[in-house]
């Protein structure tokens, strides 16, 4: 295996790479080609000096990373949080690549963060710093070269700030910068809920496959964010048993189901899930190897890894989150039977209709949420059954058919621009 030869060196990046190699190794891809790939096309560091509330200035590090633009312009979210670094960016940049590949969208792979504590910071301090992150990055980014959207720890907010720093630059508004911004400046019915909801579209595929019934089938979400909470909440609509949630200060766990709704209610007021009476306590960690049907890993990269992936008990494993299974503990689920609905393909419903919302703004018409869900459906089922069947006909795990068909494109897309576009 070849070294990693940039400055982009973390865990994550390397578990991308691994996964690159793998898929590459299978396609038989042309070596300068695959070395092409396995590095980003840029990456723009920037220092992000803001005055803190309290009057001292503190200068926070951004990244914005666009790994491909084979396809079209850079898409990716941004995320706010104290781990983030260059090589983690350059990783979720990549995933992004052979998602948006993967799911047919004309869009190349990018991601951005800045690396801060939002949970130690005011709104205050958090809009200045978007907006001069925003400012340094302009150069790269736009409707037509790259567009942001939310990612840990960002929100609609968070869009209409960038959206007006942007606008304020060239003069008029330009709201396809952005995507998952507020419906009133052109953001997009059905777009908060996207994610969330493609995975449940792709639960009820893999759960229809493998004849679980979802009425009554025990659920287990990690993370209860933006992905993680509407996943819960979508699926106890379905019918099935929501029987431990967790965000990053702990879980909850209730046997009989949890009651989702309270517990998004009481999540909106405490800031957190923790305490929510009617429930017990649980450790993230115990979550995961709860005795379940379906097992939703919606908060950060690197959380089944080989130490515990022999102690996930669940029939279906829908990765929400972006990285949530190393190389390593793939392999162990695979020999023991786990259905893997893989990240690029079970949480591609957000960057779907983050497409629409783009769609939408550049062409200044409105779509109603029943045509949006429709099409994010049929997206979305389509890619499933594609990855599906290719699984079937080689004999291989969902996750090496769905990054051979994301690398695949991007691959091919550059056979047929010349070499290195
Ligand atoms: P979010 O900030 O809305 O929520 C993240 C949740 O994870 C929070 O509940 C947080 O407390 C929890 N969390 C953080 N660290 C944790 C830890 N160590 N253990 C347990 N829980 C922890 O973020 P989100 O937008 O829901 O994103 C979650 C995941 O989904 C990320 O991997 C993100 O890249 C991926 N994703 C998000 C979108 C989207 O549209 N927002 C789309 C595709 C993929």
């Amino acid at each position: 295996m070849l070294p990693i030869q940039n400055e982009m060196d973390s865990e994550t990046y390397r578990m991308a790479v691994r996964q690159l190699d793998l898929a590459a190794e299978r396609l038989g891809l042309d070596p300068g080609v695959h070395e092409r790939l396995r590095l980003a096309k840029r990456c723009l560091v920037v220092s992000v000096p803001i005055r803190m509330d309290q009057g001292r200035t503190e200068v926070f590090t951004g990244y914005r990373v666009q790994h491909n633009l084979t396809l079209g312009p850079g898409k990716g979210g941004l995320r706010y949080h104290p781990t983030v670094n260059l090589g983690d960016v350059g990783a979720l940049a990549m995933w992004m690549s052979w998602k948006c590949a993967l799911v047919g969208l004309p869009f190349g792979g990018a991601k951005g963060g800045i690396r801060c504590d939002p949970s130690h910071m005011s709104q205050n301090e958090l809009e200045a710093m978007t907006r001069r992150y925003t400012q340094e990055i302009s150069l790269l980014i736009g409707p037509q070269m790259d567009i942001l959207a939310p990612d840990v720890n960002t929100n609609e907010e968070t869009m209409a700030w960038i959206m007006d720093t942007f606008s304020m630059q060239v003069g008029y508004s330009v709201p396809g910068v952005v995507t998952g911004k507020p419906i009133v400046i052109g953001g997009s019915l059905g777009r908060r809920e996207a994610t969330g909801r493609g995975v449940v579209y792709c639960v009820q595929e893999a759960s229809s496959l493998l004849k679980i019934p979802l009425q009554g089938a025990r659920v287990v979400v990690q993370g209860f964010g933006n992905v993680g909470s509407v996943t819960a909440a979508l699926m106890d609509e379905l019918g099935a048993r929501v029987i431990a949630v967790s965000d990053v200060n702990g879980g909850l766990y209730r046997d009989a189901g949890l009651n989702i709704r309270q517990v998004i209610k009481y999540q909106q007021e405490a800031k957190t899930v923790v305490g929510f009476p009617d429930a017990d306590p649980i450790t993230n960690a115990d979550l995961l190897t709860l005795s379940c049907e379906i097992l939703v890993p919606a908060a950060l990269e690197r959380q089944i890894t080989e130490t515990n992936a022999g102690k996930i008990q669940c029939r279906i494993l829908a990765e929400g989150a972006n990285g949530p299974t190393t190389p390593e503990a793939d392999v162990i689920l695979q020999e023991r039977g786990i259905f893997v609905i893989p990240d690029i393909l079970c949480n591609a419903g957000g960057v779907i209709v983050s497409y629409f919302e783009w769609v939408q703004d550049l062409q200044n018409y409105f779509w109603t949420e029943t045509q949006i869900n429709r099409r994010l459906k049929q997206v979305l089922i389509k890619a499933f059954h594609e990855v599906y069947a290719l699984a079937q006909r080689q004999r291989l795990g969902m996750r090496t058919a769905a990054l051979m068909l994301g690398v695949g494109r991007v691959a091919d897309g550059k056979r047929v621009r010349g070499l290195f576009p």
